[in-house]
């Protein structure tokens, strides 16, 4: 038997949580053309459920039928994918999270007010691309930087605007920003990172010191369970990262000489996953 100690934050984030149930419920209700674009959420297990239930995926604007009702992920969408729905006939069902619709809210503004953007994060993440996407302007207003060195990268500027995808580190965005003061005459620096993704961080680092070892529960294409699995690195925690319970069993030698388990999960954790594993661990 083993012992589980949960982090304190761990699972669904607000935002994640606000759009499944929204799409969860449309299907519930029995609704018909019940679609989104891309994967509603990066966590294979609740997506296998919702399309079980009905849901659609398209990978693009351009597969949605006229007449779809689309929900929108909660990384947010361009608003040329937007308008493309909507001039197609398509019902839009605005599930963007809050802090992303502000971080999209702030490139736009900022862009129009004659700031060249910086956006520090993934190039190919959908919250980056939607972001990129409410920028005001010619392409050549805006730099996705990925850390500190492709900051140093950039040419110096007049005016600069900083702004972090939801999920980064503090400490990246910090960094990052240290770099972009020696390359702007002015630097409006932007913390757009989520406070669900700064709790289950430091629930991450509270770990040290109280567990033998971390399960990481999550998705393998989550940006957010990524940056937890190299925080607890970091921090010297050993790290099991498992997407499903069946995967415990292909690493039952990692529990060898552990008696206790912290468990943490990425935004994009549904809670029953959560539960199903810390249970099965519990029973080693
Ligand atoms: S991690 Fe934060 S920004 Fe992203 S969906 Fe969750 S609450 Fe919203």
């Amino acid at each position: 038997m083993k012992e589980i100690v949960m982090a304190d934050h761990a699972g669904f984030c607000f935002g994640v949580k606000r759009a499944v149930d929204a799409i969860r419920g449309a299907l519930e209700r029995g609704e018909p053309n019940v679609w989104t674009i891309g994967l509603p959420i990066h966590n294979p297990q609740e997506v296998e459920r919702l399309q079980a239930m009905g849901l659609r995926v398209a990978q693009s604007e351009t597969e949605v039928p006229a007449g779809a009702r689309v929900f929108i992920r909660a990384h947010g969408e361009s608003r040329a994918v937007l308008k493309a729905l909507r001039d197609k006939g398509a019902k839009v069902e605005e599930t963007t999270c809050p802090f992303v619709s502000r971080a999209q809210e702030l490139a736009s503004v900022l862009s129009e007010q004659g700031y060249h953007i910086v956006l520090l994060g993934d190039r190919d993440h959908p919250e980056i691309r939607g972001i990129m996407g409410h920028v005001n302007g010619s392409a050549v207003t805006l730099d996705v930087v990925a850390d500190e060195a492709g900051a140093e990268a950039l040419p110096r500027r007049g005016k600069v605007a900083l702004i972090s995808q939801t999920t980064q580190r503090e400490e990246r965005l910090a960094a990052v920003a240290g770099a972009l003061v020696r390359r702007a005459g002015e630097l409006h620096v932007c913390n757009t990172i989520c406070k669900a993704t700064v709790e289950r961080q430091e629930a991450v680092r509270a770990l040290v010191g109280h567990v033998d070892g971390v399960v990481l529960i999550g998705g393998r294409a989550s940006a957010n369970t990524g940056k937890l699995r190299d925080i607890a690195e970091a921090s010297g925690l050993d790290v099991l990262w498992v997407e499903d319970a069946g995967e415990l069993e292909e690493s039952r030698g990692w529990f060898d000489n552990r008696g206790r388990i912290g468990i943490a999960a990425g935004a994009s954790t549904p809670e029953w996953l959560i539960k199903d594993i810390s249970s099965k661990i519990a029973s080693m």
